[in-house]
């Protein structure tokens, strides 16, 4: 079996009731019940969830081990006058940083304050998350750290079906499928049990390092990272001159084929072969076992998608199965693997800079008409679009920018890009308040930390990677000291002179704002109810109300229509470049996960279970590009680029491509994959370019 679906219990002190819930981690939303202990502590077992089908990764079965971590945060701290974080009360801490804030928005305006979520946040944090800043702040600056992961597949889907959601088919679909193209993810590792799901179909993975998804791959495509446009430029070019496209369905479901190819036509095979290093002859497989399955998918991650070019490398990836005909139809179909716990919700509900709950524009007059009426506000109140992660997270400080920051569930001086730099932007602030259960990298630079309850101690809702939406239970008490971020952020709105009926604590009375916020926007959650989903309905967005309260969920979306209003998708005649070579730093950094971390690394670093086989980082490195740079197996090696160098211990392996090196991005300190990354932006998303960066790498005496 491809995940760790050996039995045990793994367990957290506490006391409570038990509940079907779901892990904290990835999209994947595996399905746990969650049982209290005689003796205090909680057991977790995989249930038959239809994404887990009985399995768990490691990260999973070891997820109560974080309620009790030794150094989690029971009571608020303050920064003293010696600079340290010193213990403090609830109502200090509340009233300290209501009365910062205000100050700062009386002297430099509302968007001197800034608010920063996260994709692991429940869809009633991130919906309050977005209302409290454009209402209780009244600020424009807010945006979340899933700009870092789906933003690029997501700008990519919009404009291709007129709506983002990340699979458009029920994640079961795959077991039926007779070929699957992977491109850019590595589930035997991220998302174990997925993999269940992928044994029948002939997978073909796209991916510049032979990953354990690639090794059980029929086919592995391994381009040079930066080339995977070139790529799905290439497959497509194949297609079309094979005549292995679907011309019905070309015709009768989309939109702009002809602008498409006449852009195509320039990534003839050997070009493509000459800038991917992948051949011709591979290219030509792949294309035609695709094309000649009778029910194919074509899946994207983030390995083709955090790039300067993100969207339009999306976007050709969802042209070459808009070709094969494979979206919105029944057995096929075109989906990227979401990757934070909430990556779906957490961008429907209002904590992107640009968005509205509901998958609503910010721009859109009729879309801030409905919102505010929800509010009770009048809709000239609400702030307009602000700036994208990056960018918000580059203004820190800066005479133009944000002067305090409410940071919630993210830790970017690990997981940002140009991390020394961002950590320098959040030192800068006059006021930073970080939210958190542990002291992470971020928490501990803060002003003022605030303890917050865990999964296992609340309830809420998620949307899994199938835009299915799912109950969060609590099976524990909230330890003493710790608060929701709902509580946090009514206490907050109360402060600052916001009525106390307009921030409701419940979960549940969240929700049910929710669902009149989302009503009718792309993603409409209002035919959805608590009551529903504990009653065991799977129910996927779009859900609109009817009056019976019965609307079946849209499991798959787009058989009959595109959301586009005359129902037909579009391809994107989109373009590629090649690289040119920096003799200063002559290889290509890629960065990416591994199986028993998680992020940022500040919850899954706490699991003695799972840092006892990755506890610090590594670099990985072709043999001969070892002794091209003179490294040895095992030792330390300084990599580099022009904003600053990470170390990390010298893994050979023989598989890699001998222009690229690997690093992964858990780590903080030395060993930083992303002091080193590169802070490009995708111009149409935002999405920085994590998975290429050009490096040198140098053997290294010292270590810190
Ligand atoms: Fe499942 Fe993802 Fe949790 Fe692993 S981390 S148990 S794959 S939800």
């Amino acid at each position: 079996m491809s995940d760790d679906s050996h039995g045990r219990n793994a367990t957290a002190s506490g006391h409570g009731l038990g509940a079907e819930s779901h892990c904290p981690y990835c999209a994947l939303q595996c399905g746990t019940r969650l049982t209290p202990t005689t003796d205090g502590d909680l057991t977790v077992r995989p249930t038959d969830f239809p994404t887990n089908r009985g399995g768990l990764c490691r990260k999973g079965w070891t997820a109560p081990a974080l309620l009790n971590t030794p150094d989690r945060l029971r009571s608020p701290l303050v920064r003293g006058r010696d600079g340290t974080l010193v213990e403090t009360d609830w109502r200090s801490a509340l009233d300290l940083i209501a009365s910062r804030l205000s100050d700062i928005r009386d002297t430099h305006g509302p968007d001197a304050a800034a608010v920063f979520g996260g994709g692991g946040l429940t869809n009633e944090k991130s919906y309050m998350l977005g209302k409290f800043a454009r209402v209780a702040l009244g600020t424009s600056q807010i945006d979340y750290n899933g700009r870092f992961c789906m933003s690029a597949a997501a700008a990519a889907g919009n404009a291709a079906f007129g709506v983002d959601r990340g699979l458009q088919f029920p994640v079961t679909d795959l077991a039926n499928s007779e070929v699957v193209l992977l491109a850019g993810g590595n589930p035997a590792e991220t998302m174990p049990p997925l993999m269940r799901h992928l044994q029948h179909p002939d997978l073909i993975v796209v991916d510049p390092r032979r990953t354990r998804t690639a090794e059980q791959a029929a086919l592995h495509l391994q381009p040079a990272p930066g080339t995977d446009l070139a790529l799905a430029l290439g497959l497509l070019h194949l297609a079309v001159a094979e005549n292995l496209v679907d011309h019905d369905y070309i015709d009768r479901r989309t939109n702009g084929f002809e602008d498409m190819w006449a852009v195509v036509l320039d990534w003839w095979p050997e070009r493509v072969e000459r800038v991917t290093g992948v051949p011709r002859d591979a290219l030509r497989r792949a294309v035609r076992m695709l094309a000649t399955a009778s029910r194919a998918h074509l899946l994207t991650g983030r390995g083709v998608e955090q790039h300067r070019n993100g969207t339009d490398t999306a976007a050709a990836f969802v042209n070459l199965a808009l070709a094969l005909g494979l979206p919105g139809r029944y057995g096929s179909g075109y989906g990227c693997l979401t990757g934070q716990g909430n990556g779906q919700g957490g961008r429907e509900h209002g904590q992107k800079s640009d968005q509205l709950p509901g998958y609503r524009m910010i721009t859109d007059p009729a879309a801030r008409a409905h919102v505010a009426e929800v509010w009770g506000v009048p809709p000239e109140s609400l702030p307009g679009p602000g700036r994208g992660a990056y960018e918000l997270l580059d203004a820190l400080g800066e005479p133009a920018g944000p002067r305090a920051l409410l940071l919630h569930g993210s830790n970017p001086v690990v997981s940002a890009p140009n991390a020394d730099h961002v950590a320098k932007r959040l030192r800068a602030l006059d006021l930073l308040v970080v939210s958190d259960f542990v002291p992470s990298e971020t928490a501990v630079l803060a002003d003022v930390v605030l303890p917050a309850t865990q999964w296992a101690e609340e309830e809420g809702t998620l949307t899994n990677l199938e835009g299915r939406v799912l109950r969060r239970r609590a099976a524990l008490s909230a330890p003493p000291g710790a608060r929701s971020d709902l509580e946090i952020l009514h206490e907050l709105a109360v402060r600052l002179g916001q009525p106390a009926w307009r921030f409701p604590t419940e979960p549940r009375a969240v929700f049910e704002e929710l669902r009149r916020a989302s009503s009718g926007g792309r993603a409409d959650y209002s035919g959805i109810s608590y009551e529903r989903l504990d009653s065991g309905e799977a129910l996927y967005w779009p859900c609109p109300s009817t009056a019976d309260e019965s609307h079946p969920g849209t499991p798959r979306p787009f058989l009959e229509r595109f959301a586009h209003p005359d129902g037909r998708a579009r391809f994107a005649a989109v373009d590629g470049t090649e690289h040119v070579p920096d003799p200063a730093y002559p290889l290509l950094l890629t960065t990416g996960r591994l199986a028993s971390h998680y992020q940022s690394g500040a919850q899954t670093r706490r699991v003695a279970e799972l840092t006892e086989t990755a506890h610090e980082p590594y670099v990985e490195v072709h043999p001969d590009t070892a002794d091209r740079f003179g490294l040895i197996r095992d030792e330390p090696a300084q990599i580099t680029s022009t904003r600053g160098s990470a170390i990390a211990r010298v893994s050979l392996v023989r598989s890699m491509r001998t222009d690229t090196i690997f690093l992964p991005f858990h780590f903080p300190g030395s060993g930083r994959a992303n002091t080193v990354t590169s802070p490009v932006l995708d111009p149409i998303s935002g999405m920085p370019e994590f998975k290429v960066c050009p490096a040198r790498i140098a053997p290294c005496e010292e270590r810190e």
